[in-house]
């Protein structure tokens, strides 16, 4: 049941009806049940003893008309006390539904049992509703800690299981603390299983500060110095998971990115952590002591609370906007958040100059140009790394139905802002126009075509060369000559727009780095409240370097909290 120090105290199998109730040393009560036969769906109800009317306490083991069954409800607030069963028994009715129909254990039985965590309890009940019949099994007898508590107790709750969440919450496992792993999908490291097609580009071994977009550049050597490339690597082989280099330093799965997901998961049971997927965080508030997390699934008081709920790329697998709206809630500054690693999109003079050519790809390099708002434009929010030059990115280029992608367009998404340009040099490192300058005749768009031809694919170059040809004559003075050259070199275009967050793999900006610290992801505003991985502002370029920032912040803040 994933809880160190757990005593299970009884297991009952009753007409395929398996319990176990444990109670953990950290005055955790551990119940998990499981329905091992069909016929009982639906006929089953089961209750949980609440001595102080403050158990909190959900589950479910309803029928197919009322998924919420017969449950013990929240906080001890519904239900009715049957008489004779035992003090403070409840059958309640309005549960909280927690399992998805259909998820089956080894055994083919349908799994609807679920961690409980409660505080304190002094009897328990198991029972089983047959027709009007009530059957009441023996009442178990378990030990309390402490007299009441009406919130779940941590030290720890991490907010989103992904990347960062999962490795911040087996690190701070490791130190013995008692950690809370929630997130509101179905399961942990969703978009780890996505990442790299499948094989999760997981590092890279050049990854260094240098390499990330922020606000402020220096925020990331801290916690990237403290957990390098290396370590994860370490972590990695100590799993026995095999991996290959792709290109410049890009280390992926050979086999799949779920050996990652596997790995973290197995990192955090070892560290005692409690997981519970399909968990709706509401709120965060500060309390007396601590801080509470509210949840669809109640209340954990804890010491630290860690934001790891990632940005706002892909909504469909779970991105939500909380980790910016806490961070607000609580006077931090955000930086506007915006699609980065993303496809660009042409407007529709463009569109029907490029696009019928989808599916080409070169290799460039590529950079965004000054984000300067076109003419009658809004101008676009200035910030400190419109101001700096902007990186060059040798990489494929891959023209688009919409636009453009590949590797070199999704670095430049990164820096680009609305209304400004970008600059693909289509002949890295070359002179492709030198033969027309070497000869005086043969000077003319066919020649420059022919020459094209060997660099572009066949029909970009034809295309490039077309566009100009219809602007005009031809220069082939050696002056017009090396312009053109250099017009090959700048390919200026101004997107329309990008592909947006749907299609984006991070979200460029975020808490603001200014009152996090560095060391340790904490706020400076509120002790014991923690942001790292996608939701700070810090942003990796492509090729393993978001999933290091992920490792790095979520260690950091692991080691502390
Ligand atoms: C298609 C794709 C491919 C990628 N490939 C790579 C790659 O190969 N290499 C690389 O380095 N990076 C890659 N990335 C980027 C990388 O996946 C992210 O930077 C990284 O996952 C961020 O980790 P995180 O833990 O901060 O956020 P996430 O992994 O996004 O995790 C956040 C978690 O919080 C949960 N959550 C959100 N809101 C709530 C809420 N209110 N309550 C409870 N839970 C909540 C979400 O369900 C999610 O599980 C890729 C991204 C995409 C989209």
């Amino acid at each position: 049941m994933g809880h160190p120090g757990v005593q299970l105290l009884a297991v009952e199998v009753v007409d395929g009806l398996a319990g176990g109730l444990g109670y953990g040393s950290c005055g955790v009560l551990e119940l998990a049940y499981y329905l091992v036969a069909e016929a009982f769906i639906g006929e089953i109800g089961v209750a949980g003893g609440a001595a102080d009317g403050l158990l909190d306490l959900a589950f479910d083991l309803g029928s197919d008309a009322g998924d919420a069954g017969l449950g013990a409800p929240v906080g001890g607030v519904t239900g009715g006390v049957f008489d004779g069963v035992g003090a403070g028994c409840v059958l309640g009715t309005g549960g909280v539904q927690h399992k998805k129909r259909g998820q089956t254990d080894a055994d083919g039985g349908e799994k609807v049992g679920k961690i409980l965590h409660g505080g304190s309890f002094s009897s328990g009940v198991w029972m089983r509703l047959a027709g009007q019949r009530l059957v009441v099994l023996p009442t178990i007898e378990f030990g309390m800690e402490n007299g009441s508590v009406s919130e779940q107790q941590y030290d720890v709750v991490v907010l989103g299981a992904g990347a960062a969440g999962m490795m911040c919450a087996a690190q701070a496992g490791q130190r013995g603390r008692r950690v809370l792993l929630v997130d509101h999908g179905e399961a942990v490291g969703r978009k780890i299983l996505i990442s790299g097609g499948g094989r999760c580009n997981f590092t890279n071994t050049g990854a260094k500060a240098e390499n990330f977009l922020s606000e402020n550049p220096h925020f990331a050597k801290s916690a990237m110095a403290r957990y390098t490339p290396k370590d994860f690597i370490a972590l990695v082989e100590r799993y026995g998971i095999r991996y290959h280099e792709k290109t410049l330093g890009q280390l992926f799965c050979d086999d799949s990115a779920r050996q990652i997901v596997t790995m973290l998961e197995k990192e955090c049971a070892e560290a005692g952590v409690v997981t519970q997927c399909g968990v709706t965080v509401v709120a965060v508030r500060r309390a007396d002591e601590g801080l509470v997390v509210e949840t669809s699934e109640g209340s954990f008081a804890c010491a630290s609370v860690v934001v790891a709920t990632g940005g706002l790329s892909i909504p469909k697998m779970g991105a939500t906007a909380f980790g910016y709206e806490l961070a607000r809630k609580f006077g931090h500054a955000v930086v506007e958040p915006r699609a980065g690693l993303v496809p660009l999109v042409f407007g529709v003079e463009d569109r029907e100059r490029w696009c019928d050519l989808a599916g080409l790809s070169t290799e460039v390099v590529g950079s965004a140009a000054k984000s300067v708002g076109a003419p009658g434009e809004k101008q676009v929010r200035r910030s400190a790394q419109d101001d700096k030059p902007k990186k060059g990115f040798r990489e494929k280029l891959l023209v688009t139905h919409r636009g453009l992608s590949g590797p070199a367009v999704l670095q430049v998404s990164s820096y680009w802002r609305p209304g400004g340009e970008v600059r693909f040099d289509l002949a890295p490192g070359l002179e492709v126009f030198a033969p027309l300058r070497e000869s005086i005749s043969g000077r003319d768009w066919n020649s420059a075509f022919a020459a094209l031809r060997a660099v572009l694919p066949t029909r970009m170059a034809e295309r490039w060369i077309r566009i100009r040809a219809a602007a005009s004559a031809g220069d082939w003075t050696n002056a017009g000559i090396a312009r053109l050259e250099q017009e090959l070199h700048a390919w200026t275009l101004r997107p329309d727009g990008s592909e947006g967050f749907a299609k984006a793999e991070v979200t460029v900006g975020g808490v603001d780095t200014r009152e996090l610290d560095a060391r340790t992801m904490e706020s400076k505003r509120v002790p014991g409240l923690y942001f790292i991985g996608e939701v700070v502002d810090v942003t990796g370029w492509l090729g393993g370097y978001n999933f290091q920032w992920a490792w790095a912040s979520g260690v950091a803040a692991g080691l502390v909290a």
